[in-house]
């Protein structure tokens, strides 16, 4: 069992933010994989830069709330600034993906994370990771959700493991 966590960035030195993550994430917890980094077109088309994209899967013994207390934690430390548009830019964003296969759907939390099915930046990394991942509240294959993909933001690897 793993946490499953998607890190992304389109604002600044994109590598350089989501390698310190990475580096941070180490830190406190253990590293199980990680993923190539992908570019991604932002979602919303317009006019912000690509995003830069890596999943990584660690081992976690923290409950899915404090996790994310240490997740906001450390996208301020890494630099995130306040963008008043929910979906806007952002230096560093860390979503947990999955925590262990618990399914948790709160005001602060949804876990799995609510929109994985639909992002090709997550699913695509994920698989690369993990090709026997498994939905656990839909029980869905990695392969399945893929097949449905519809986003099309020209998810490539800009940098393999
Ligand atoms: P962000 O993507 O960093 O702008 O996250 C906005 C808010 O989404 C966070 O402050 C969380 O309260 C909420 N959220 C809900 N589900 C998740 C999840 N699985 N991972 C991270 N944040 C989540």
């Amino acid at each position: 069992m793993s946490v499953i966590l998607g890190i992304g960035s389109n604002i600044g030195d994109s590598k350089t933010f989501i390698a310190k993550a990475i580096e941070l994430i180490n830190d406190k917890f253990v590293l199980l994989s990680e993923s190539s980094l992908y570019e991604t077109v932002s979602l919303l088309r317009d006019d912000q830069r690509n995003y830069y994209n890596k999943v990584i899967s660690i081992e976690c013994d923290l409950s899915p709330e404090k996790l994310l207390q240490f997740i906001k934690e450390l996208e301020v430390s890494i630099g995130r600034n306040k963008n008043p548009l929910y979906w806007g830019a952002r230096e560093i964003d860390i979503d947990i993906i999955d925590h262990n296969g618990i399914i948790i759907d709160c005001d602060i939390l949804t876990v799995p994370h609510k929109c994985m099915n639909e992002r090709s930046f997550v699913l695509i990394p994920l698989k690369e990771i993990d090709g026997d991942y498994i939905h656990p509240a839909t029980l869905e294959s990695i392969d399945s959700m893929i097949s449905q993909l519809k986003d099309d933001l020209n998810i490539k690897i800009i940098d393999s493991i």
